[in-house]
């Protein structure tokens, strides 16, 4: 897969600067630290932190950031060029770039002649002196000065001599990289590379960088055919955050150059990180990771069809097109109606369980499958109800921990305009026929149900007190054959070792999540109660 060696890509990081202009992604000031952490031990060689003649937060974290310990990344301030008719002394935007005091500040600016003309209203010749001053300036200050060429492609399209004019200007000027920027992420591959040759052509002793946005979902497939055409440094995201569709994301990007093309973008073990730090940032941005997220989203070596699964047992390589641990991924095998035999097998073992193909078990199990799904039963993301099932099948030692005796759950609203008050109350019989009557409130009658639940069953088994509720989703499955909606419960537990999903359905959706919750439990008692020799971990 990899070919010759090429030199070493130089990783620029802005999720912490281009990435917060997307519209749902907002960091504290904490966060911004934690992912500058991440980003270094990711070996992110730029981490651009903030734009602070902006807001008073980035120039908060400038000084926070100097704290840190990275370990090898530069930490850069981000600003535009000088005002026209300022001179740098005394222009504020470059000041406060300066006091952000890091080692490399990154300043955009023009390259598009119609931007010049019409926003910036001066003659072309005096934004060569904008950009010129401006680094000049800034270099004799700082240790490094990178010129984001602002809309380059497009200036290039439309008057090539110009855009090349600005880029030369910024290199006499003395900035260590021209990135290139597609600002309205609206070119294609081509147009791109044509342009870098063109540049590389002229000015052949300069380093370039790319700049890329998703417009046309093409940044990812930009910035790897720019690096292909001579560029040293790629911008872009974690996970692609940023204005409108998104920045080029590095997420993608690395893998490709380091697996695909043989570039060294990080160490191996960095970029076995990959899936965790993707992870990371969507967590802090506090939004759902992508499921079909390439290289790291949890359906990216996900297989379902019988047929595929029959061959990746055999060979990964058969529908896998690369060993999903490089980029700290795993391989996954669904469950659902397009099982087969081999998927039931792959499971099992992953489980630990001793299933042998000819058992007659295993068709039992293909059958109750089949029937669950038809009711509504989806095992996707509730792998633990289904492992639970296939024990229960299977495993002639399954013992359930608890037997439920009854329970009752109200939910009462006594006036207009109050909150309801939720209560259940449970009896259930643990080990040798001890039985636990109690009743807990809640934050609703679901809550409330998980609450007493925990109470009675903490009498017999303390341990479930470390289970955590992470997720609760209600799905309505619609009516089928005049009976009234179904609803699906999925609930994502966890403690301080993994999480598992469990399901549940019914009409009633407090017994759709009682099933669901029951689930839960067991799965946390047969683990700690049952140890298994073979475990995922
Ligand atoms: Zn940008």
């Amino acid at each position: 897969m990899t070919t010759t060696t090429h030199t070493a890509i130089h990783l620029y990081d802005t999720t912490l600067r281009d990435g917060c202009q997307s519209e749902d992604v907002n960091f504290t000031l904490d966060d911004k630290l934690r992912i500058a952490e991440r980003l270094d031990g990711l070996g992110i060689r730029y981490v651009e932190g903030g734009w602070p003649g902006s807001n008073p937060r980035d120039e908060e974290f400038f000084r926070a950031v100097k704290q840190l310990r990275l370990r090898r990344a530069r930490v850069a301030a981000f600003g535009s060029t000088r005002r026209p008719g300022t001179p740098a002394a005394q222009d504020r935007n470059l000041a406060l770039c300066l006091a952000a005091d890091t080692p490399v500040v990154t300043i955009v600016g023009k390259t598009w002649d119609l931007h010049v003309r019409e926003d910036l209203r001066i003659p072309l010749e005096e934004n060569l002196d904008v950009i010129r001053d401006s680094i000049a300036y800034l270099g004799a200050r700082t240790d490094e000065v990178v010129f984001d060429a602002e809309h380059f492609f497009d200036g290039w399209a439309a008057a090539p001599d110009y855009a090349l004019a600005c880029l030369r200007a910024a290199a006499e000027a003395g900035a260590s990289v021209l990135c290139l920027c597609d600002t309205r992420g609206g070119s294609l591959p081509d147009r791109v590379t044509a342009a870098i040759d063109a540049v590389r052509a002229a000015l052949p002793d300069v380093a370039l960088g790319i700049h890329c946005h998703n417009d046309c979902e093409l940044a990812v497939a930009n910035s790897v055919a720019a690096v292909e055409h001579g560029c040293v440094q790629v911008q872009g995201t974690i996970n692609g955050f940023g204005e409108r569709c998104g920045n080029a994301n590095l997420v993608s990007i690395v893998p490709v150059l380091q697996l695909k093309r043989g570039y060294q973008c990080v160490t191996p073990e960095e970029l076995g990180q990959l899936a965790d730090v993707s992870r990371f940032v969507y967590e802090l941005a506090n939004l759902e990771p992508q499921k079909r997220q390439p290289f790291v989203g949890q359906s990216a070596f996900a297989h379902k069809g019988g047929l595929h699964v029959a061959a990746v047992q055999k060979n990964a390589a058969t529908y896998e097109h690369i060993d999903p641990a490089l980029v700290g991924n795993h391989q996954r095998v669904l469950i659902s109606d397009l099982a087969g035999r081999s998927n039931l097998l792959f499971k099992a073992q992953q489980f630990g369980i001793d299933l042998d193909a000819d058992r007659p078990e295993v068709q039992a199990l293909l059958r109750e499958l089949k029937e669950l799904e038809a009711r509504g039963y989806a095992y996707e993301g509730a792998e633990a109800s289904f492992e639970i099932l296939m024990r229960k099948t299977v495993d002639q030692t399954w013992e359930r921990f608890f037997r439920l005796i009854g329970f009752r759950v109200i939910d009462e609203k006594r006036h207009e305009g109050e909150t309801p008050i939720s209560e259940a109350t449970i009896m259930l019989a643990g080990p040798d026929g001890a039985v636990e009557h109690t009743a807990a409130q809640g934050n609703g009658p679901v809550n409330a149900l998980d609450s007493a639940l925990r109470k009675a069953l903490g009498k017999f088994y303390p341990e479930v007190q470390e289970v955590e509720l992470h997720d609760y989703k209600v799905r309505v499955l619609g009516s089928e054959g005049g009976t009234g909606a179904v609803v699906r419960v999925l609930i994502e537990s966890g403690d301080a070792h993994e999480r598992w999903g469990t399901v549940g359905v019914s009409h009633d959706v407090i017994e759709a999540s009682w099933q669901a919750l029951v689930d839960s439990m067991d799965y946390k008692l047969h683990k700690t109660r049952r140890p298994l020799a073979v475990r995922r971990a």
